[in-house]
């Protein structure tokens, strides 16, 4: 049988606004158990909602990201049911009149490009957590309850997991260039739930969708939608039927479990809200939005391959974050060379980096300390070795290159007073050598080479160095 997956995503990911999405209340991640809540959060009867305007733009931004249409007029709607995480016993999010739709975006995977439908980015308000101990007691912590949360919604596009991997990536890298939401799963800030289903092409025969929860990264989704295609397929070929129903992904068996047969949309008896007023956001305003869309990822990337001709695998690196990005076009005006710029930020910068777990948002030297050890190369005043070991002190101590060069006295050794005593000495030490050399033996240069690259201590410039043995060994005429 020819059945293939058929996979959609739901995001949810938390906008990055100062406060909740109907009360002044505190968004700040990691405070106090129920420090940040108020009467309108903590669902006192008699409270009114009024909508944070910055959760509505940025929602607005991220679907003109995603190629999607704006509303010209929305609503929010009611969603009711009762958990104790929840303290209304309704969430307001959006149910037939999302504030954009229809959007599209291209995923990348296995050599394949996959065009991805959007069906929806709406806004809603988040839930806060139940926390249950091992003594049978459960806390409730409502800091979470009402912050600002934008839910994506794909079509069913996706084919593989490869392809929804690669979609959760380039998706959080969006947000991030947009500055939208942190997307930090670990911190609950951006969470999924796939739904995966078999369509056999041929017959049309299909499997009855499952959706997966409880997924904290983009690998666990990724395992997650895989392990599940397997269980259909294995389902439908010994004869079993796929039921409709809502599993959990267990991280540590690596496997999806049932956890409730899925409810439909009519068991939350969704119903406009009557508290708030509908949205309209004006088409000058959408523009405005529009107008402070940054250059997202992929077009970036593309600007670095053509602009700066470099090649894929470095524009893609350099352009995983808007800072790493920023970091290296500095690097470049600076120092007007490319590629020497991508190496130093994708080598040793990001080693240090790596080292000590910052990011490059963090990076104690600014492109311009870098850049000024690029320069002492570029110019010949220290090789590219001795470039190499300044580097880590220069991070470590904040000192300037220059500084550390003059005062370790690690400038090249160049001129030819310098290095025709150290010159004759290699030559007198290494007979051998010479003798091959002179007998027409080109690899035999590399050891006097090296005697004179070892007693300079890596600081004389080799193509000097090779040139004046050339000299001396070999004269014209
Ligand atoms: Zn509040
Ligand atoms: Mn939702």
């Amino acid at each position: 049988m020819g059945f293939r997956a058929k996979i959609g995503l739901e995001v949810h990911a938390q906008l990055l606004t100062d406060s909740k999405m109907f009360c002044g209340c505190s968004t700040r991640f990691g405070e106090t158990a129920n420090s940040q809540c108020c009467p309108v959060c903590s669902g006192t009867p008699g409270t009114l909602p009024v909508a944070n305007r910055k959760a509505i733009e940025y929602v607005i931004k991220t679907g003109l990201a995603l190629g999607c249409q704006v509303a010209e007029r929305c609503r929010f709607a009611r969603k009711n049911y009762f958990y104790p995480d929840m303290p209304k016993n309704y969430q307001i999010s959006q149910y037939e009149e999302p504030l954009t739709f229809g959007g599209q975006i291209e995923v990348e995977a296995e050599d394949e490009t996959a065009r991805i439908g959007i069906r929806r980015v709406h806004l809603e308000e988040d839930t806060g957590k139940n926390f249950h101990l091992p003594d049978g007691t459960s806390l409730v912590e409502y800091n979470r309850a009402g912050v600002p949360l934008m839910e994506i919604v794909t079509e069913p596009d996706f084919a593989s997991a490869e392809q929804v991997r690669a979609y959760l990536t380039k998706l959080r890298e969006i947000l991030r260039y947009l500055g939208v939401s942190s997307g930090n799963m670990e911190e609950g800030a951006m969470r999924c739930e796939p739904t995966v289903n078999l369509v056999d092409a041929e017959t049309g025969a299909r499997t009855e969708k499952v959706e997966i929860k409880n997924l904290a990264s983009i690998r666990g989704v990724y395992e997650a939608v895989r392990y599940e295609i397997r269980r259909q397929l294995k389902a439908v070929e010994d004869g079993e039927t796929v039921r409709q129903e809502t599993r959990r992904w267990s991280e540590e068996k690596g496997e999806t479990q049932v956890m409730r047969t899925k409810e439909s949309a009519e068991d939350y008896m969704y119903f406009p809200d009557p508290d708030l007023v509908p949205m309209a956001p004006s088409r000058e305003w959408v523009e405005a939005i529009r107008a402070t869309l940054p250059e997202l990822p992929a077009a970036r990337r593309e600007r670095f391959v053509r602009e700066y001709e470099l090649p894929a695998y470095d524009a893609e690196v350099l352009t995983s974050t808007k800072a790493a990005a920023e970091y290296f076009e500095e690097l470049v005006a600076l120092t007007g060379d490319a590629k020497q710029a991508s190496n130093w930020l994708m080598g040793p910068v990001t080693s240090e980096l790596n080292a000590r777990s910052l990011g490059i948002e963090d990076c104690p030297l600014p492109p311009a300390a870098v850049a000024e050890l690029m320069g002492l190369v570029a110019e010949g005043r220290i090789t590219g070795k001795i470039a190499r070991d300044v580097f880590p002190r220069m991070f470590e101590s904040g000192k300037s290159a220059a500084e550390i060069v003059a005062a370790e006295g690690l400038a090249v050794v160049g001129g030819e007073d310098e290095l025709g005593p150290i010159l004759e000495e290699a030559i007198a030490a290494n007979p051998k050598a010479v003798d091959d050399y002179r007998a027409g033996k080109e690899k035999a240069k590399g050891a006097l080479v090296g005697a004179v690259m070892k007693a300079t201590k890596g600081q004389a410039d080799p193509a000097t160095v090779n040139r004046l043995i050339e000299e001396r060994l070999r004269p014209q005429g």
